[in-house]
């Protein structure tokens, strides 16, 4: 039994029940029952307060690189890299940042990492702090999940009355202060620049790149940022080390996962897996395709990466790279799961919307294409549709893919190529339900 995360039994491949998860609301987060688990044995290990003489810096960036973890927020940068990137003898403040805005359609495990075991992330920050000679971080939480906001802030209080957080930890040399922020539920805030430009106070818009955050990020200093799940991560890792963590997945792919198995399961929830494990397997865990039913499709990594056909998905891993390969992105590992009662060009429209409703506006291709792209597929849903109408869909998603500041422009054009590439006759066939389809349609007029 293994839980990278630290959650223990509650996501190691099963469903949470309702008793685990009362059992956990109740008593289980507290500092005393993660310390019970192990919890702050990493921190100690890297300080040196455990009496074995601890680690350094470079010591410790090399133990995240040999465990092979990979960003969880959607992107599965090497995160080992990414501390590397950080300036260590830059002379002024550095920043550290949590990512907790999780708002991608499908994605709830963050939510529980921090309702659940909120310390896992406390002292994640603390090491990836003291790796790149950090003194300050921020844990910027979704807006619309405040009463996980509020459990942090109690965890946060805890660890900083035990000497975990604050002046000389543990009576080391390293200092380190953690703050907790939340957002108010804007989508675009998780992206990192927008989080940033939040955080500051101001309106969340993504910034342009370069330069990044590893340079130029929280208030102009140098910031490195890390999703949730990925902080959760690393006191597994340096406790057990490097070697172990990777041996947990696969090459290129170390550890564990969670997948928020969404859509037409028997059990929708969190489950934590190796990396690797077969995407029937996962579905298993999940109680399999709702009675009755069969797979359609499966939308493997939140709403943003394309949807994959049952057949192609059956053969799939749930890793970043055997996903890449069938052609799409396991992102933040939300999987929803569509069976053979779900009407694709519908499936379509609410994904449309939602992008079209969560852009910030500040790049034409992404303010102006979302909106067409929502209106083109909505008239097709109506019964309005045009034969000429995919090829729009397809000429507008080419105009806002690789043409916008930030990746939501991409992440709105890529589920409409793909819906269009495997589900093309679902389409087609609602069209030519609409007499008047043979009419041109140019841009102007979508
Ligand atoms: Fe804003 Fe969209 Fe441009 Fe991103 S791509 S900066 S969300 S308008």
């Amino acid at each position: 039994e293994f839980s990278a995360t630290g959650v223990q039994s509650c996501f190691h491949g099963r469903h949470i029940s309702p008793q685990i998860l009362a059992d956990l609301d109740g008593k289980n987060w507290r500092l005393k029952d993660y310390e019970s688990r192990g919890g702050y044995q990493a921190l100690r290990k890297i300080l040196g307060t455990d009496g074995q003489g601890g680690m350094t810096q470079d010591q410790v960036i090399a133990e995240v690189k040999a465990g092979g973890l990979r960003g969880r927020g959607g992107a599965g940068f090497p995160t080992g890299l990414k501390w590397s990137f950080m300036p260590r003898q830059f002379p002024g403040q550095k920043y550290l940042v949590c990512n907790s805005d999780e708002g991608e359609p499908g994605t709830c495990k963050d939510r529980d990492i921090m309702q659940f075991n909120p310390h896992s992330v406390i002292e994640g920050m603390a090491i990836a702090a003291f790796a790149m000679g950090i003194s300050v971080g921020y844990n910027y939480i979704h807006g619309e999940i405040f009463a996980t906001y509020l459990r942090f802030e109690e965890a946060l209080e805890e660890a900083r009355a035990a000497g975990m957080l604050g002046e000389k930890i543990m009576g080391s040399t390293f200092s380190f202060e953690l703050h907790a922020a939340h957002g108010f539920g804007a989508y675009i805030c998780g992206e990192e620049t927008a989080l940033l430009e939040s955080l500051e106070g101001k309106k969340g818009q993504p910034r342009f790149k370069p330069p990044f955050p590893a340079s130029f990020g929280l208030y102009g200093k140098p910031t490195t940022i890390n999703n949730t799940e990925t902080f959760a991560a690393v006191p597994w890792l340096i406790r057990n080390g490097g070697t172990a963590y990777l041996e947990c997945g696969k090459p290129n792919n170390g550890g564990t996962k969670i997948y928020s198995v969404s859509g037409d399961v028997e059990l929708p929830g969190n489950y934590e897996v190796p990396m690797g494990t077969p995407f029937s397997k996962l579905l298993e865990l999940a109680g399999g395709v709702r009675k009755g039913r069969t797979l359609k499709a499966v939308i493997p990594g939140g709403s943003s990466s394309p949807v994959l056909p049952a057949a192609i998905m059956m053969d799939c891993t749930m890793d970043y790279d055997s996903i890449a390969k069938a052609g799409s992105m396991l992102g933040s590992g939300a999987v929803i799961v569509l069976d053979d009662s779900r009407c694709m060009v519908e499936s379509l429209k609410r994904l449309s919307y939602f992008y079209m409703h969560e852009s910030c506006g500040q790049c034409t291709p992404c303010r102006e294409g979302t909106g067409w792209l929502w209106r083109v597929v909505e008239r097709i849903h109506t019964g309005k549709g045009r034969s000429t109408d995919l090829d729009l869909l397809n000429s507008v998603a080419d105009n806002i893919q690789g043409r916008t500041i930030c990746a939501l422009g991409d992440a709105s054009a890529m589920p409409v190529r793909a819906m269009i590439k495997h589900f093309r006759h679902e389409f087609e066939a609602m069209i030519s339900q609409n007499p008047a389809a043979s009419g041109a349609t140019s841009p102007a007029t979508a």
